[in-house]
């Protein structure tokens, strides 16, 4: 399988949960609010013999009138109408920002024209039940009602290939991913499992809905990883986007 990262650049967030770009050419960290961390936006483009997929969809930003996700979609040669499947592991701003994109005069609809979004049916209620400042329901409101959008329900597989997994942890519906092709295993932990270091220490973060949870569960993939050669997909992680036991 083919694995594109599609950086949206790096972000600093703190408990405005606002992101804001960091350049590290010209800002320092100690310029930030204590307590701001350092986070890189990438949703993963992995090509398989059946599909083009998506693995979340970035923060949703435009420039010039062009969605972000749009633009890297075609620098990485593929043109957004070729995606077949968007995998959502949860539907914070930060993950979901691009599920949408406003059409004048018609609202906002998806933004890949040919995918099946696959979301967990009760993340997207919480969503609305919870709305601001962590899921913008506006942005959202487009996987409401329409018949490009699959609602999973706890755990199963997509065409006998992907399986997803409600783990609950960051978000109390947060689904994860295993993509499996020959004898290769992609897994995709969306904010459970957002960085490289966080994998290998024992980390309670503060901004998950059970960060004990979320912590035994990244210890639990690690070492499952590592028996079976799993490779991560690091969405939040600056230096190491992609991480794998078998060059490692
Ligand atoms: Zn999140």
């Amino acid at each position: 399988m083919k694995i594109i990262p599609l950086s949206e650049g790096t972000f600093t967030i703190d408990n405005t949960k606002l992101f804001v770009p960091f350049d590290e050419t010209r800002d320092t960290l100690k310029e930030r609010s204590t307590g701001s961390l350092l986070v890189e936006i990438q949703p993963f483009v992995v090509i398989t013999s059946k599909d083009i997929l998506l693995l979340d969809t970035g923060l949703g930003f435009e420039k010039n009138g062009i969605l972000q996700l749009h633009k890297n979609l075609t620098d990485a040669k593929i043109n957004p109408s070729q995606v077949s499947k968007v995998l959502l592991s949860h539907l914070h701003k930060d993950h979901a920002g691009g599920v949408g994109q406003e059409r004048e005069g018609l609202g906002t609809r998806l933004a890949l024209p040919n995918a099946k979004y696959y979301i967990q049916r009760k993340e997207l209620e919480f969503a609305f039940e919870k709305g601001f400042p962590s899921y913008i329901t506006e942005e959202l409101e487009c996987l409401r009602n329409s018949s490009q959008v699959v609602l999973t329900d706890g755990m199963g597989d997509i065409d006998g290939y992907i399986n997803y997994e409600v783990s609950g942890a960051h978000s109390p519906y947060h689904q994860v991913f295993l993509i499996r092709e020959d004898s290769e295993i992609i897994f995709f932990g969306g904010d459970e499992a957002p960085q490289l270091h966080q994998m290998k220490t024992r980390f309670v973060a503060k901004y998950d809905y059970d960060g004990k949870k979320a912590m035994e569960l990244r210890q639990k993939w690690w070492k499952q990883g590592e028996e079976e050669k799993w490779t991560f997909l690091f969405y939040h992680d600056v230096l190491n986007p992609i991480w794998n036991f078998r060059n490692s």
